[in-house]
């Protein structure tokens, strides 16, 4: 039998001689039958190394929401390239680049860039503590801020706030408490007037895609204020991919931070933290070190910036057909797996989505931890085996670039790797 795969396992091979483990985020070292090793990205489409093409619905773990390569933002990182790499200074772009995120984000006032989502989060609480002089965060269960330690508890199938992986210090999560979410007595009995910040995702897509009940968001936006705290929306996946504001704007309610990152550099490294003038302050007095050797990078700054215009100039044909090809994308995943009779659960919200393999409906944290990741990560074997990249634990994402010939081949890719699915689990 030829292997669909060799040239990514020589690959995989190779790289493990040099780099721990072989993948440079230990997530994409879970995916089966081997980490895919790919050539080239074009709209929605992914060449590996094999020369295999796949329409793709990881999109680099969500930045791609334009797709792979999109010309505008390429014609600008050529422009800055001729220019210069980088000042490690100020310069024109970064803040035509902030004017456009406070011209897009409700919350936004003030912004701040750093490099990775993770290390916003971080300038987020750092803020947060500062304008309140109070020390404990409470985050949500389920929910995903980064892989920095003090956040890097209670997220996406974990059972507690137990630190995520070897090597956390736990001490540096001891001022955080760990609420479930979409619960308001259980915020209520939690919140008190030593917590500087409440961060959640306000769509938590990384546990599942589960929108928060009507009133929870507005009912936490006035718990909040009532005893201090600041209130933190992660927007590192919702942020321009839910509406161009946001899943503030989308669901009108505005935290007085918010944290973006992904699809704002449409794949290049660059997140923001922003917020009212009043709580940046923080940042803008210096009384909060806001520090990094790549903050404000002149071709980041001008990719997002190119990202940002496009989505801003282009909204109202754009986010109506991510949202199509969001909902199109769930009804393929839903209706092929419902003739191979096989058990899949899909919610989906605009351009983002989260399979589970699971007999029930999945609608919160609890009812994803008895989803069956096993059965899941074999379907998106399937998946890819038929030319369709998925992440593995369930997340999907749709980008601008997905048209019906793609979503047409990714119907008949579906259909076939239910099926092998299906027969899998008659043989066996
Ligand atoms: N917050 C959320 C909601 C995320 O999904 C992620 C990354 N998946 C992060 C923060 C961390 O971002 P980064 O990987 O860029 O550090």
């Amino acid at each position: 039998m030829t292997d669909r795969y060799s040239a990514s396992r020589a690959q995989h091979e190779r790289a493990r001689r040099s780099i721990a483990g072989g993948v440079t985020s230990a997530i994409r070292g879970t995916q089966r039958p081997i980490p895919v090793a790919f050539a080239q990205g074009r709209g929605a489409r992914l060449t590996d190394l094999d020369g295999n093409e796949y329409v793709d619905y990881a999109l680099a773990y969500g930045p791609l929401l334009l797709g792979h390569s999109p010309e505008p933002v390429l014609a600008a990182v050529r422009g800055q390239l001729s220019k210069a790499i980088a000042f490690g200074a100020s310069h024109r772009v970064e803040a035509e680049l902030a004017e456009a995120v406070c011209r897009t984000v409700p919350c936004a006032e003030r912004c701040v860039f750093s490099t990775s989502g993770s290390e916003a989060i971080a300038v987020a609480l750092r803020i947060a503590r500062s304008a309140t002089a109070r020390t404990r965060v409470v985050k949500f269960l389920g929910h995903f801020h980064g892989w920095l330690d003090p956040l890097a508890v209670g997220g996406p199938g974990a059972a507690d706030g137990s630190p995520a992986t070897a090597g956390q210090d736990p001490a540096a999560s001891a001022s955080v408490t760990v609420c479930p979410w979409n619960d308001l007595e259980a915020l209520e009995r939690t919140l008190g007037d030593d917590v500087a910040a409440v961060i959640m995702e306000p769509v938590p897509v990384n546990g599942g895609c589960f929108l928060p009940e009507p009133g929870y968001l507005e009912a936490v936006r006035a718990l909040t204020r009532r005893v201090g705290a600041i209130l933190i929306f992660d927007e590192v996946i919702t942020g321009f991919r839910l509406a161009l504001g946001g899943a503030q704007e989308r669901l009108g309610v505005v935290p007085d931070l918010a944290v973006f990152a992904k699809a704002l550099g449409a794949g290049f490294p660059i997140s923001a933290v922003c917020g009212s003038a009043e709580v940046m302050e923080e940042a803008a007095s210096g009384r909060v070190a806001h520090l990094g050797t790549m903050n404000g990078n002149p071709v980041s700054t001008s990719a997002a910036l190119a990202a940002v215009g496009e989505l801003e100039r282009r909204a109202d044909e754009l986010y109506p057909l991510l949202e199509a090809a969001g909902s199109a994308l769930a009804d393929i995943l839903r209706s092929e797996a419902a003739a191979a009779g096989l058990p899949l659960v899909v919610n989906q919200f605009g351009a983002a989505a989260y399979a589970f393999w699971s007999d029930a409906p999945v609608d919160s944290h609890l009812e994803a931890l008895e989803a069956d990741g096993e059965s899941y990560r074999e379907l998106a074997r399937a998946l890819l085996d038929e030319g369709v990249h998925v992440i593995p634990r369930g997340l999907l994402y749709v980008s601008t670039a997905h048209t019906e010939t793609d979503l047409e081949t990714t119907r008949e890719a579906v259909r076939r790797a239910c099926a092998r699915v299906s027969a899998g689990l008659a043989r066996a």
